[in-house]
């Protein structure tokens, strides 16, 4: 036979099928071979899964029909029949072991198969069984009851679970509400559900029945209303926090808002301190200009009718112009690499080389520089900025040098997503407590007299690194010379 359910179907009513345990007293109430399998098949299924010996009562059904319809979820029944592992019986085998129906005599039939089956090493016993055996007259609704009433009692006592099969359009609605009341579990449209009409054995065993019907019917009552004070109080308690939610959503949002705020204005503040510092510093060079012209010229005029003092004061004031043009110089250019968003194109770094040290041919003369380069690539960049930071890098692996004539060398990797530049000299190196503070603007390790510069340059070099969206460090020891590595991602 073929159980049509779809896919998704059947994993529901599987799902819902796991919930039941052992020590679980279920009856499932269904109208169809369809049904009854959909159910049966997944709690037989997760039995042999989990190590429990799994019995069938067959009645309505022939064993071969049982087979076929199981061994469509199962596909390894026929293994486990073999092992032993899934026993399918009839009900002469099962319920009419002396020839007639005794609830004491079932009882004590279920309580020795369950040991035997712990004695041979399984987890459980499971037992799914069709009750279509009850109509042929044989107990009577009063003696089945009461022998589904004492299963209750002996179903927690022992490791066994059982799914009791009721088919609706065999029993009489009669027999289906007593089978209903007499199941902690009830079964029905796939769905194992905790079954709140479930009444206390007692009232099948007990002789106040009235007595009994009424306690449960006020237990019930009470029951429900409980459950709905339980569910009510989790509703609040989910309104209280989706106001709390709602609440600080709106605060968040404004904090955001807020934030926006804050960096636009910070973006304002910043451009106008750029602009500032381009305005000023363009501004400033024209006077500064002048005031070198003219001390120089003073200083050409006066030069013979100076006293000692005075020529003294004459150098401290073209050398303090000297150093102000300089500053002016850098901050101008710091201040256009920041200002000035310049072009991306395509930059061929060993044209870029040759040029700077065409440059550079007089320091690099009088220092008796060496520089070693090769493999450079072509790079999509600002040629001006690319151009500065090569420049500034080299300059000061002349500059720093000490004692030694600089050798320097230029390498290039390719990492896939970026260039790794390197830029090695053999010069004064630099302290490990400065690797970071060189790159700060106007930030020097060393006075003027010994190492002029205005302490600019490395913080040029960072901004352009950065604007081309790489990083800048130093790997240096004093005396050991330093390297200078840098990231430009490599781009299309
Ligand atoms: P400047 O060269 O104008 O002083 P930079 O920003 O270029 O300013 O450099 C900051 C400081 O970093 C320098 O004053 C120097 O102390 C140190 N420095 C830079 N390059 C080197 C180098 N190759 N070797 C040793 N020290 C260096």
């Amino acid at each position: 036979m073929e159980i049509n359910n779809r896919p998704e179907e059947a994993e529901k009513i599987a799902a819902s099928v796991k919930h039941i345990h052992v020590h679980d007293h279920t009856c499932s109430i269904y109208e169809n071979q369809t049904e009854q399998f959909s159910v049966v098949a997944p709690f037989i299924k997760f039995g042999l899964e989990g190590g429990d010996k799994c019995l069938y009562v067959a009645d309505e059904n022939t064993v071969d029909t049982v087979v076929s319809a199981l061994s469509e979820f199962i596909p390894d029944l026929e293994d486990h029949m073999s092992a032993g592992r899934f026993v399918i019986v009839e009900k002469e085998d099962a319920y009419f072991e002396p020839g007639y129906f005794s609830p004491e005599l079932m009882i004590e039939a279920i309580r020795r198969k369950t040991e035997e089956t712990k004695q041979q090493g399984y987890t459980s016993l499971r037992i799914a069984a069709e009750m279509s055996w009850a109509l042929l007259g044989g107990p009577g609704v009063e003696r089945l009851m009461e022998y589904e009433s004492i299963v209750n009692h002996l179903y927690e006592e022992l490791d066994v679970s059982a799914i009791c099969l009721y088919n609706k359009t065999r029993f009489t609605p009669e027999m289906i509400r007593h089978v209903i009341l007499t199941h902690p579990i009830v079964i029905y449209k796939g769905t194992v559900c905790r079954n709140f009409n479930f009444v206390l054995p007692q009232y099948y065993t007990g002789s106040d029945r009235e007595a009994a019907d009424i306690n449960h019917t006020l237990e019930q009552i009470l029951d429900v209303e409980n459950r709905e004070q339980i569910l009510r109080d989790k509703n609040r308690e989910l309104q209280h926090m989706n106001e709390r939610l709602r609440d600080e959503i709106s605060m968040r949002k404004q904090t955001e808002e807020m934030l926006l705020r804050t960096m636009k204005d910070l973006e304002r503040s910043n451009e106008e301190l750029q602009q500032f510092a381009y305005v000023a510093s363009h501004d400033l060079q024209e006077p500064i200009r002048m005031v070198s012209t003219y001390t120089k010229l003073l200083e050409r005029e006066l030069k013979d009718h100076l006293d000692e003092r005075t020529r003294g004061f004459m150098f401290f004031v073209t050398d303090g112009a000297k150093r102000m043009h300089s500053l002016i110089q850098d901050l101008l250019t710091f201040s256009r690499v920041t200002s000035r968003k310049e072009k991306f194109e395509k930059v061929d770094l060993s044209i870029i080389l040759t040029e700077i040290l065409h440059d550079f041919q007089v320091a690099i003369a009088d220092h008796k520089a060496e520089i070693y380069y090769r493999d450079l690539p072509v790079l999509k960049a600002a040629p001006f900025q690319i151009r500065q930071l090569f420049q500034n890098i080299i300059q000061n692996a002349i500059k720093f040098s000490g004692e030694n004539n600089p050798v320097i060398r230029i390498a290039a990797e390719n990492n896939g997503e970026e260039w790794l530049f390197s830029i090695s000299d053999n010069g004064i190196g630099i302290d490990k407590e400065y690797h970071e503070k060189i790159f700060i603007i106007f930030q020097r390790l060393y006075e003027k007299e010994r190492y002029p510069g205005t302490g600019i340059g490395l913080a040029v070099c960072k901004k352009i690194v950065e604007l081309h969206g790489g990083r800048i460090w130093v790997d240096s020891e004093p005396g050991r010379g330093s390297t200078f590595y840098f990231t430009i991602p490599a781009g299309e």
